[in-house]
């Protein structure tokens, strides 16, 4: 119920706008001028790409040889290198980023560490590893094979060109290279191997295996970030010719299409590929018979598997004798994608199930939020432990019990990574952000349509990132532990919440709650297909964003993007107003029920059951002010009355006569951070009324806001936020009146609960291993 109820005069409502009481803190709403780079003719104001812009285009040829029994990697390349800017260059950069394992790393010497009273083999083992797993670089030539000058500088290269590189100019040369192999499960990685002791075999998962071209454009010049472990890459676009030799019974998958299926495919291998495209189930290219028996064979030849790749910024690969391969086509209008799985037995029986149903999903949902997927293939590999992306391929943990069964969390987390590496496809490996500057241009994005890829999977999927309520422990944790969105990846505080979660909430809030869905997926679409195969900045995000849709949104990227704050709106105080009828007859009798049921004080109570009044005993004290006069109806009154409705018109009369109701609210802005605010109001006949209020609200000030609503009914009740859109961090203060919940308590004896189990194995599921 509602405790004060006022009567107002009606000259009150004219004040009924909202208003507010500070006004120091009014910049939250300003434009992000100062932040962004000025407009210009390579970067549009709109956010898309000016006349002017260009990007530079690096293609490789290269010959690999994957030693499976040194476990190394030995490599030559050709690259030309295609100067598309305006500049005249004299030297280009080179990533080598193998380098963060050599011996001279720095990034062993940046890492912070403490140890506490116990430590994990795997953490010491990290720490105390002195393996040296840097680029040797051979040779860096012209393409006759003279050798051109180059400096290395830790996780790069400068090659010094014999000629300026004019604009417009191409410029070919080679390096050769080799590297030892990490062990990915002892030192970690993103690449590397996992070795199966009992059988003695290897599972190769490879990527930055090869010295990669730097990026060059008009917003960095030559990219000068290092690689320290965390910021990932920064990479051209071009065209790819990779031929890898390796053990003659791996199956090999990689960026591209294979051009020599003939060569190392059966012929009964190409037709079920063939099959395969219009199945509408996975089909096995190779079964797990086929994989068990060259497990046991290991024969020791050779195959050489050569790809081709169009229009990407990177290649990895996947070799193993281990693998079980399935495939299934999707069709994508008038293209059809290949996805595909290749997986060892240790990831059965989830993988086989799962992992190319998932890429399928993910490949349409995808391209239905973006563009469609433009590449001929898309490739899961599964890599315990890791979630991993290149282009049409990424290498994907989730691996069940030996018993063949598997926690809820091994399923969803397998199904999670999967639908995010394939995504990665689409940010950053096509739409292709800054990874080393900035981590949430592609986390936090491909986050988001992950979150939407996972909602069309079923109705109970359990997401970790998305809805707003998800980000609320991250949100209202401590301000000295938690950066800015726009910070550098290598400086983020709570990676994973920062660059993966918050932004996928912000862009959830948006399309959800402050822009619409038909506003939101516009904006985004034109986004991804403006930055398609270009290389996109947080300005260009930023700009489309608003461009697209004719909604002004500097004042959430600022609070969103730009600072820490939070979203705490409570609901401080209701205030309860009637119309004051003017009718001695209503009013008088209206203020006698008041006054009658008001709260007494005790000393009155008590008092009026003990006491024998004196003005009872002697009635001749009495006089006018003793009796009943306040709650009388005079003569006077009544003339008072019909003289002051005469003066009113017949509109005046009926708002007189409404009996409406009137809230005056008053709002808190607690955690700085500006957003709408949804209201829900309950009336007494338990109906129900939504309002959403634009942030817009908070325009003059941010610490508290008045407004007055109006209905006919009465309002029970008042809460803030019902739908969980804002990701309010103090739900408590959300509700007029206040609400209590209970929370149960389990009581317990020691012993008897049998932990360590998953779900599946307490109800028998497991299979008998010998
Ligand atoms: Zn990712």
């Amino acid at each position: 119920m509602i405790k004060n109820l006022t009567s107002i005069a009606l000259m009150i409502l004219v004040s009924v706008s909202a208003f507010s009481q500070d006004n120091t803190n009014n910049n939250k709403f300003k434009q992000l001028y100062q932040e962004l780079p000025t407009p210009n003719a390579y970067r549009t104001a709109s956010g898309a790409p000016g006349p002017w812009y260009y990007q530079q285009q690096a293609d490789y040829k290269m010959n690999i040889e994957l030693d499976d029994a040194k476990q190394l990697i030995k490599g030559e390349e050709t690259i030309t290198y295609t100067n598309n800017s305006k500049d005249p260059l004299t030297y280009l950069w080179l990533q080598l980023d193998q380098n963060v394992r050599a011996q001279d790393s720095e990034t062993k010497l940046i890492s912070t560490q403490t140890l506490g009273k116990r430590s994990s083999f795997s953490h010491l083992n990290r720490m105390m590893t002195d393996f040296d797993g840097g680029f040797k670089i051979e040779k860096v030539t012209d393409a006759s094979g003279k050798d051109l000058s180059h400096t290395i500088n830790k996780t790069m290269m400068r090659v010094d060109l014999p000629n300026t590189l004019k604009p417009g100019g191409k410029v070919t040369f080679k390096v050769k290279w080799w590297y030892n192999i990490n062990n990915r499960m002892e030192i970690g990685g993103r690449s590397g191997y996992e070795y199966f002791e009992e059988e003695d075999n290897y599972l190769y998962t490879i990527a930055q295996f090869f010295p990669r071209m730097c990026v060059y454009n008009e917003t960095e010049g030559w990219q000068n970030k290092q690689f320290l472990g965390r910021g990932e890459f920064t990479l051209p676009f071009g065209n790819y010719e990779v031929s890898l030799t390796v053990p003659e019974d791996h199956q090999v998958a990689a960026t591209g299409e294979l051009q020599n299926a003939s060569s190392v495919l059966t012929s009964e291998q190409r037709d079920l590929l063939n099959k395969a495209k219009t199945s509408d189930k996975p089909v096995m290219i190779v079964t797990p018979d086929e994989a068990l028996e060259a497990e046991k064979e290991k024969k020791t030849g050779t195959k050489t598997w050569t790809f081709k790749a169009t229009n990407v910024r990177d290649f990895g690969f996947a070799s193993s004798r281990k693998f079980i391969w399935d495939a299934i086509g999707v069709k994508l209008n008038d293209k059809t994608v290949m996805c595909m799985s290749m997986y060892p037995k240790e990831g059965n029986p989830l993988w086989e199930q799962y992992s190319t149903e998932v890429i399928a999903h993910t490949i349409r949902t995808y391209s239905k939020y973006t563009f469609d997927y433009p590449y001929p293939v898309a490739w899961s590999i599964h890599a315990n432990s890791i979630g991993m992306e290149y282009p049409m391929i990424c290498f994907n943990g989730g691996r069940p019990e030996k018993d063949g069964t598997y926690s809820e969390g091994t399923k969803y987390g397998m199904i999670g990574v999967i639908t995010h590496e394939v995504g990665h496809n689409f940010f950053p490996m096509i739409v292709n952000s800054d990874e080393r500057q900035w981590t949430w241009m592609d986390e936090g994005l491909n986050t988001f349509v992950q979150y939407l890829t996972q909602s069309e999977w079923s109705a109970h999927y359990p997401h970790r990132r998305g809805p707003a309520a998800k980000i609320v422990p991250y949100m209202k944790g401590d301000k000295s532990r938690i950066s800015p969105i726009m910070t550098n990846s290598e400086s983020v505080w709570q990676f994973g919440n920062n660059a993966y979660g918050k932004p996928a909430t912000a862009l959830n809030i948006l399309r959800e709650t402050i822009m619409g869905r038909e506003l939101f997926d516009y904006a985004f679409k034109e986004y991804c297909v403006r930055w398609k195969f270009k290389h996109p900045t947080p300005a260009d995000f930023f700009r489309t964003m608003e461009d697209a849709s004719g909604v002004d949104l500097d004042w959430f990227w600022r609070g969103w993007f730009y600072t820490t704050d939070h979203c705490d709106i409570s609901l401080e105080e209701v205030n309860w107003f009637q119309i004051n009828s003017m009718n001695p007859k209503e009013e008088k009798k209206i203020s006698k029920e008041q006054n009658e049921s008001k709260r007494k004080f005790i000393g009155q109570i008590r008092n009026d059951t003990t006491i024998n009044f004196l003005i009872d005993q002697k009635p001749e004290l009495k006089d006018f002010y003793d009796g009943d006069y306040k709650y009388t109806v005079t003569e006077m009154d009544e003339k008072a009355y019909e003289k002051k409705m005469d003066k009113l018109d017949e509109k005046e009369k009926e708002l007189l006569g409404s009996g409406m109701n009137f809230y005056q609210v008053k709002f808190n802005n607690n955690g700085g951070l500006v957003m709408p605010i949804i209201l829900e109001f309950t009336f007494t006949d338990n109906s129900k009324k939504l309002v959403r209020i634009p942030a817009e609200i908070w325009r003059q000030g941010t610490e508290e806001v008045w407004k007055v609503f109006y209905f006919e009914k009465e309002v029970k009740g008042i809460e803030i936020d019902p739908f969980l859109e804002t990701a309010d961090v103090d739900t408590d203060n959300n509700y007029w009146p206040r609400v209590v919940r209970p929370t149960r308590f389990q009581m317990y004896k020691s012993g008897g609960y049998n932990r360590g189990q998953n779900p599946m194995q307490k109800a028998g599921m497991g299979k008998k291993t010998e």
